[in-house]
């Protein structure tokens, strides 16, 4: 199921049962380090794959190439109205999807050395995925990793946080195409399958549920660090495909009391319209500040589907055939009232965050970065109690996009070290044409 991205009916997995943290694990996990938080918060999911003192190492070691001892530490934005960053960009390349991908890299190489396998992993990237995987992947025993990504159509530092990584299992693929044509070509590699079973294809893309697993975790000690279990607190969430905040509401699930989960969308807005009309209607990706929330189809969605229409397979399958038909679908009115008894939602246009950017660095000193401006404006605009802690999840470095912020602020932010580094580093890059043909020759190639 690690290894493997989807089930065979075609749907995601989700676990039978949730393994539930009571008031008193919540209370001992006070004063507890992320990593031993993490190691208890999952071993019910591991178990008994793992032994706890195996796991325990593990977590450990995916934590410790972290900039910060917290890991994932809050930092308090506005004392007086109770408003908290949850700064989620202290990994490798300098944003959320670290946390769980160094984790992920680590299950991943333990599960193919166990069972002596190899696997070749392809995905696509417009961007922050494709870097964090490969930080996840490089120099790893049982894996080579081949990511596309749109020839000149990610920013430079995205680009070189790629192409600068010298592992000799990590491929970059410039494709002479879009994004969507990269994933085109990732999908019809998966559906090719003789090539998949050849190469023993899998992806790291976040429809896998350890990514949402370990994502679980910050929520956990961001809220026991602001007084869980004895009083609730409140998240924001940047939502692209659904992964984050989804985790924040499987965290819920398991016990962590959490009074309100915001649900914040730039203009690509299918979930927030979803969310006040109770129709899910596909409309093309805009282009925004934002470009890690320029998702339509936002797939961790199902997983809350799944739950909504009481745990029904087939029904949600049904459901998910029809909007892939369709590109539309209407919620019952019974599941919508859920959804929106369990979400609130809002979305932020590019000038209204530019806005924020500049609000929040004049009243706090912090910069922003774009996708973290827009859970913070929406969270400012949608919170429901103000004597419960805001928490708004900052979920990248704001120099990762510094055209944005220099928009915004006349300046651009200062480079972190990490950054600075890959200046005048040498490249490693494959230029390919948008053609199925071509890439997996390729890959046939290089795996032979
Ligand atoms: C991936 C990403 C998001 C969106 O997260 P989802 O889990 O896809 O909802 C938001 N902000 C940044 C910086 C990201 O990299």
């Amino acid at each position: 199921m690690l290894l493997e991205g989807l089930a065979p009916d075609g749907g995601l997995y989700v676990p039978v049962e949730l393994p539930l943290l009571n008031e008193a694990a919540l209370r001992s996990f006070a004063g507890q380090s992320f990593a031993e938080v993490a190691t208890q918060v999952m071993l019910p999911y591991v178990t008994p794959d793992y032994e706890p003192d195996e796991f325990a190492a593990l977590v450990e070691r995916s934590y410790e190439n972290f900039d910060h001892p917290d890991v994932a530490p809050l930092r308090v934005l506005n004392q007086a109205t109770g408003e908290w960053l949850l700064e989620l960009f202290w990994g490798p390349t300098l944003a959320f999807k670290d946390v769980a991908l160094q984790l992920l890299g680590n299950l991943f190489e333990r599960e193919l050395t166990a069972k002596s396998r190899e696997v070749t992993i392809i995905g696509a990237t417009s961007g922050d995925t494709g870097s964090a995987a490969i930080e996840a992947m490089r120099g790893r025993e049982g894996i080579q990793l081949f990511m596309l990504h749109p020839r000149g159509r990610v920013s430079e530092i995205q680009r070189l946080q790629m192409t600068t990584v010298d592992a000799p299992n990590i491929y970059n693929l410039a494709i002479e195409g879009t994004f969507d044509d990269c994933q085109d070509l990732v999908k019809a590699m998966f559906a090719d399958t003789e090539f998949r079973e050849r190469h023993t294809l899998s992806a790291v893309n976040s429809i896998n549920w350890a990514r949402v697993m370990a994502q679980t975790v910050y929520y956990v000690t961001a809220a026991v660090g602001l007084g869980a279990p004895s009083s609730p607190v409140a998240f924001s969430v940047p939502t692209g495909n659904f992964g984050n905040i989804y985790a924040g509401h499987i965290a819920r699930e398991m016990g962590v009391p959490i009074s309100q989960l915001i649900l914040a969308t730039n203009v690509n807005d299918i979930l927030t319209r979803a969310f006040e009309t109770g129709s899910l209607q596909l409309s093309d990706v805009i282009a925004t500040a934002s470009p890690a929330m320029d998702i339509q189809v936002s797939s961790n969605f199902e997983r809350l589907l799944f739950e909504l229409l009481g745990r029904d397979g087939p029904a949600l399958s049904a459901l998910m055939e029809r909007f892939r038909l369709l590109g539309h679908i209407e919620l019952t009115p019974d599941v919508l009232e859920a959804f929106q008894e369990l979400f609130d939602a809002m979305s932020l246009d590019d000038e209204a965050t530019s806005h924020v950017i500049a609000e929040v660095y004049d009243q706090a000193g912090v910069i922003l970065d774009p996708h973290t401006a827009v859970g913070v404006g929406v969270g400012r605009a949608v919170r429901a109690d103000p004597e419960v802690p805001l928490v708004m999840l900052a979920c990248a470095h704001a120099a990762k996009f510094p055209e944005t912020v220099e928009g915004a602020l006349g300046e651009r932010p200062l480079q972190p070290n990490r950054l600075q580094a890959l200046a005048g580093l040498p490249e490693r890059i494959d230029v390919l044409p948008n053609d199925l043909e071509a890439v997996q020759a390729f890959i046939d190639e290089r795996r032979s």
